[in-house]
């Protein structure tokens, strides 16, 4: 065991403070990382803060991960020490199941190991995640990361970037699809750069009329807020898939009016409580209302290719690990440009 610095949310209502974490000697499957950058998912928060039940205490968030390299097991073959890596939302699966052979790791039959408040597949062992100095992960669950790209903006495509990456493919998004993406926060600003990479035409859907001109700068074709009532009836039966990122607890039947016929939305933000859907907002124009959930190794990689090559990384405001819990207030308020990262040298100082 090594132990490290990382930072903590020790129960619900407390904010999070620095933590000392055991991390096992890395295996001969194993992969010691570095952290030197993570992004602040929503879902940190959410987590952290006891807005989903299950939540493991203390938890050490993070899954938008990126580092380098510092050891390797004797029977690692991809990876060699100094290599820049990432590391998504889990690192391990049932590696069995018929979801895992589908390269769906995220949908294990047999649980997925979240990155953090989650188990190993012993069922035993915690997981936690990206807020410390180093990660230990099996090499199957490590991502190759491109040098190209600027390294503090590549960790939130480790979330944000493939679980709208992951949609926007399994619909099978091409040039001229009317596209809307609803809230412009982390998810929501990639699924705006992705979808528009794709020749989609994509309308941001927003409440906060302050994000216009951030959202045309993030390669959005329009701009409408969802505030008000007028706008939301023009643009009814307009859109073949609608990307719906908004973190807090809205009506769907809102939105499913402004699908076109076999329309899709895809559910991808978690709001803590449930919501109700009329029979009718589906039935008339045979509408879909579907989830997702990030995305499987063999995709996120496919994904950080992807956006290697077409040079799409996210707009992030870089902090210091003491600046977290205001990160997470600000976010919640929607004042966040748009996505936060963490300096891991913040922590090794
Ligand atoms: P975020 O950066 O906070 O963005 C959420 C956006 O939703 C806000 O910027 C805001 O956009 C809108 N919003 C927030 N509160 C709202 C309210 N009360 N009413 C209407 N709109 C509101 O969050 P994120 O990191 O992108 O995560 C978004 C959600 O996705 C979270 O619930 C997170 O847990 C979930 N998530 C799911 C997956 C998955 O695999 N499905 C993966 C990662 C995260 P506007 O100001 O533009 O309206
Ligand atoms: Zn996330």
């Amino acid at each position: 065991m090594t132990q490290v610095k990382a930072y903590a949310a020790e129960k619900a209502d407390k904010p999070l403070g620095p933590f000392k974490l055991d991390r096992r000697e890395p295996g001969e499957e194993d992969v010691e990382i570095e952290i030197l950058y993570c992004g602040v998912c929503h879902s940190d928060i959410h987590t952290a803060r006891g807005e989903w039940p299950g939540t493991i205490y203390p938890v050490v968030p993070g899954h938008e991960i990126v580092g380098k390299v510092n050891r390797i097991g004797s029977n690692v073959t991809k990876y060699k020490v100094g290599d820049t890596v990432g590391v998504g939302c889990f690192v391990d699966s049932c590696g069995h199941c018929s979801n895992c052979e589908e390269d769906l790791e995220q949908y294990c039959e047999n649980g997925v190991s979240a990155t953090y408040s989650s188990y190993l597949q012993d069922k035993k062992t915690i997981t936690y995640g990206g807020y410390s100095t180093h990660i230990v992960v099996k090499e199957s669950f490590v991502l190759k990361v491109s040098d190209k790209l600027p390294l503090e903006a590549v960790a939130p495509l480790l979330c944000a970037g493939i679980t709208t990456y992951s949609p926007l493919k399994y619909w099978n998004v091409k040039k001229g699809d009317k596209v809307a993406v609803v809230g412009l926060g982390g998810l929501g600003h990639m699924a705006v750069k992705l979808a528009a990479s794709m020749g989609a035409d994509v309308t941001m859907l927003s409440r906060s009329p302050e994000k216009a001109k951030d959202a045309e700068r993030l390669g959005a074709h329009h701009f409408e807020l969802t505030t008000d009532q007028d706008n939301m009836k023009k643009m009814a039966g307009t859109f073949n898939l609608i990307i719906d990122t908004v973190s807090a607890k809205h009506d769907y039947n809102e939105y499913l009016a402004l699908l076109r016929t076999n329309g899709v939305m895809v559910i991808l933000g978690v709001p803590p409580e449930p919501e109700m859907v009329y029979a009718t907002s589906l039935i008339f124009g045979r509408r879909s209302l579907v989830g997702s959930l990030v995305g499987g190794i063999k995709e996120t990689q496919e994904m950080l290719d992807y956006c290697a090559e077409h040079e799409i990384v996210s707009d992030v405001e870089i902090i210091n690990i003491d600046q977290i819990n205001e990160a997470y207030d600000r976010t919640i308020s929607g004042d966040v440009h748009y996505r936060f990262v963490i300096d891991m040298a913040s922590l090794k100082n």
